[in-house]
């Protein structure tokens, strides 16, 4: 058993003849926090979505706590061990916040009805919405609806959370209350892997950070590495434009 919870050995991921991930590794140990930064269109989300396996990848391999995740069989337990928030809120828009966290206990997993509520109640309390239990995803702020999410991917017991820029399409007053429930889930010692343009947050948060453009890993290191003291021109660059 490696003791890695995730591994990408050299990954190319083509769509046609665009080679979008060029030989792209990354080893994540067990509650490890990595952040992903780059500019637009370097591959960011590519790298989280072969993760999942929603995109196949054309070479290489990765490993979910000993998985492989083109291993077909495997491929519904895999999902069930990974936690998705993406930028964009993914509740069920006709189902309140208790049953979007409840769904994927219930009808993946068959927990009973009674265990599930139960679990739900709890993560819904955990990321401060023990009050909107019962209100649909309409009725809630974008921050509380990426709350509401990240309960939702937790209900799945998850071996590591993915979070692909989950605080881009907030209002800027909303964006401290998401990474706040981000940073209390890194406290607990879940492994995350997190895409972000908040620059401030990858640098407090992230226990290792990758830059990456044009689908490679251009330099990665400690937060403080990358932040203080960047070794690449092209590093240097980017931080300049965003931070
Ligand atoms: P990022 O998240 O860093 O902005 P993406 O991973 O979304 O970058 O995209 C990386 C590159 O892959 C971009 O050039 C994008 O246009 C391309 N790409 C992403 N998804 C697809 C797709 N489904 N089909 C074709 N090209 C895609
Ligand atoms: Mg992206």
């Amino acid at each position: 058993m490696s003791h890695y919870m995730l591994e990408m050995h050299q990954v190319t991921k083509r769509f046609g003849d665009h080679e979008v991930l060029k030989q792209f590794s990354l080893l994540v140990p067990p509650g490890e926090k990595v952040v992903l930064i780059g500019p637009s269109g370097s591959g960011k989300s590519t790298v989280l979505r072969c993760i999942n396996h929603l995109e196949p990848i054309q070479d290489g391999n990765i490993i979910v706590n000993g998985h492989e995740v083109r291993d077909k069989r495997a491929l519904r337990q895999l999902r069930q061990n990974i936690g998705m928030v993406f930028q964009r809120f993914n509740l069920f828009p006709h189902k309140t916040v208790l049953e979007n966290v409840m769904s994927g206990p219930v009808i993946v997993k068959k927990i009973p009805v009674v265990e599930a509520r139960q679990l739900a109640l709890g993560l819904l309390d955990r990321v401060g919405l023990a009050e909107k239990v019962n209100s649909y995803p309409k009725e809630l702020s974008g921050g509380q609806q990426q709350r509401a999410a990240i309960a939702r991917a937790l209900a799945m017991n998850p071996d590591v959370m993915l979070f692909d820029e989950p605080t881009s399409a907030l209002d800027p007053e909303l964006v401290d209350e998401v990474l706040s429930v981000m940073t209390d889930l890194a406290k607990e010692g879940m492994t995350m892997l997190v895409v972000t343009h908040e620059m401030a947050f990858a640098r407090e948060f992230g226990d290792h950070v990758l830059f990456m453009d044009q689908g490679v890993v251009v330099e990665e290191g400690t937060a403080e590495q990358i932040f203080t003291a960047p070794q690449q021109q092209r590093t240097r660059d980017f931080l300049r434009r965003v931070y």
